[in-house]
């Protein structure tokens, strides 16, 4: 134990004394395992939740913790897992029992047992994962490494500390956790470990759509989500989670025309907005705003390749997809929807820049429209810097026209000038078709820019239209 490594500097929370304590008075053995030690040697910001394993039952650990605390915070239990939860202000901290786990083939969840520290370490997903630091007063801080994990963190490897192919057969959410890592970290899998994914990808099926959705998320929002979604292609995973972006890959010829790649196109458009952007939903919209290319893609003598309507189609997908992956068929997913029906027409608009057309952008986006805009300059992925430029620059020339549309007109969260009420009076009129008309058509004439958004203008308008309705005013 001498030539133990010591990372008693990683202990500094006062939590960690009053776990030492707590262990001293139930005299067992304890020890923080998993991401908090990872990332504390991988420099990687302050954790807000530690994983505590201890040598003996982990509730009763829990459980004397909170006596030693001042205000005594509340022990959660799982009791089928044998876990407990405390939170104070500052941190969270799960308690386990050390176990020894076995598989069944239908299920992820293992037959449990008390075990030593190595069987525990043993059940973890990755080497890098295993590394535990002593919390026993005389070890304080000492590193219990039995695989390698440190060296793994330094090769930034992701390696499984069994077998791979039963490492991920018994628990298939590990492959997903993964990619996932390989992503968030930047580190490679091993070799043997991205085989035996790749050989076990149908065992995905017996893991709830809802880790797998925790795990996409986790990806997307890392700095550069394209390096998960290329490992999920390659190990053939994706084919099972989202087969709507498989059927983006690939380039057809014909009469020597060929269009874009629209799966790598679309990785090129994630990896952009995430420079921009943190929002997990406009993430998502990225990775989503092509998937009506597959179904709509024709090919014309006279034009080409089209994908004629994609966005609606797209849109409509988004809603089967988040049906089919249990995802919140909420605002979020309207947002989504929204973005993906949307995505073209900043860029239709950027080559003719005129003030109806952005009054009509604006007032169809709504409070997205800074949204719209990200997801649209994130879609230039030209490899020519010409037009590279020239894109960016018409986004830009559409951004300030916005400003000063919106300055004059203010279309955003427009609310009409002259209400139903007002037209109903005006023109001793009861609730009727007559009033839609006229109220859509002072809509229409503001944003055609036929008329100012004010109220004088719009009311002599509404007169004008009235009478052509055939209505007296009082
Ligand atoms: P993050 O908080 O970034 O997700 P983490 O490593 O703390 O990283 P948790 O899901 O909180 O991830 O898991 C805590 C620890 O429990 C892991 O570090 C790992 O040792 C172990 N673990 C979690 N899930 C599994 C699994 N499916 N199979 C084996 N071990 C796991």
């Amino acid at each position: 134990m001498s030539e133990a490594k010591n990372y008693k500097e990683a202990l500094q929370h006062p939590i960690f004394k009053t776990i030492t304590k707590a262990s001293q008075n139930l005299q067992l053995e304890c020890y923080v395992i998993g991401g908090f030690v990872r990332d504390h040697i991988l420099n990687r910001g302050n954790a807000k939740d530690i994983d505590i394993v201890a040598v003996g039952s982990g509730i009763e650990l829990a459980k004397e913790v909170s006596r030693l605390l001042p205000n005594n915070p509340k022990v959660q239990v799982f009791k089928t897992y044998g876990t407990a939860m405390l939170k104070t202000e500052t941190i969270e901290v799960e308690f386990v029992g050390a176990r020894k786990e076995s598989y069944t083939r239908d299920s992820r969840n293992p037959i449990v047992e008390n075990g030593t520290l190595e069987d525990d370490q043993n059940r973890r997903d990755f080497t890098i994962n295993a590394l535990a630091l002593s919390l026993s007063e005389d070890t304080l801080g000492n590193l219990l490494d039995p695989f390698n994990g440190l060296e793994d963190l330094k090769s930034k490897i992701i390696k499984t500390p069994l077998s791979p192919g039963i490492t991920y057969s018994d628990d298939p959410l590990r492959m997903m956790r993964a990619i996932r890592f390989a992503t968030q970290l930047g580190f490679k899998i091993e070799t043997s470990s991205l085989k035996a994914i790749a050989e076990h990808r149908d065992r995905i099926k017996i893991i709830t759509k809802e880790r797998i959705v925790e795990e996409l998320h986790k990806i997307l929002l890392s700095d550069t989500p394209s390096i998960g979604f290329k490992l999920l292609e390659t190990t053939d995973l994706l084919q099972h989670i989202l087969p709507e972006l498989i059927a983006l890959k690939g380039i057809d010829e014909v009469e020597g025309q060929r269009h874009k790649d629209n799966f790598y196109h679309t990785l090129e458009v994630v990896d952009n907005i995430a420079e921009n952007t943190d929002d997990l939903w406009l993430r998502w919209a990225a990775l989503l705003h092509d998937i009506g290319k597959a179904p709509t893609k024709r090919f014309s003598k006279k034009v080409g390749w089209t994908f004629h309507g994609h966005e609606f189609v797209g849109s409509k997908m988004v809603f089967k997809l988040f049906k089919r992956l249990k995802m919140p068929l909420n605002e979020k997913m309207k947002f989504v929807q929204k973005m993906v029906l949307m995505s073209s027409r900043p860029i239709v608009i950027a080559s003719d820049v005129t003030d109806s057309a952005v009054r009509r952008l604006v007032f169809d986006a709504g409070d997205f429209i800074e949204e719209l805009m990200t997801l649209c300059e994130a879609d230039i992925t030209t490899k020519n810097p010409k037009r590279f430029k020239k894109y960016h620059n018409n986004f830009k020339i559409v951004r300030q026209k916005m400003v000063e549309v919106e300055e004059r007109d203010k279309i955003r969260n427009f609310q009409p000038p002259v209400t139903g009420e007002e037209i109903m009076n005006t023109f001793n009129i009861q609730p009727s078709r007559e009033i839609g008309i006229i109220k859509e058509a002072i809509k229409e004439a503001i944003l055609e820019g036929e008329i100012p958004n004010e109220h004088e203008a719009a009311y002599d308008f509404m007169i004008k239209k009235g009478k052509e309705l055939g209505l007296k005013n009082n």
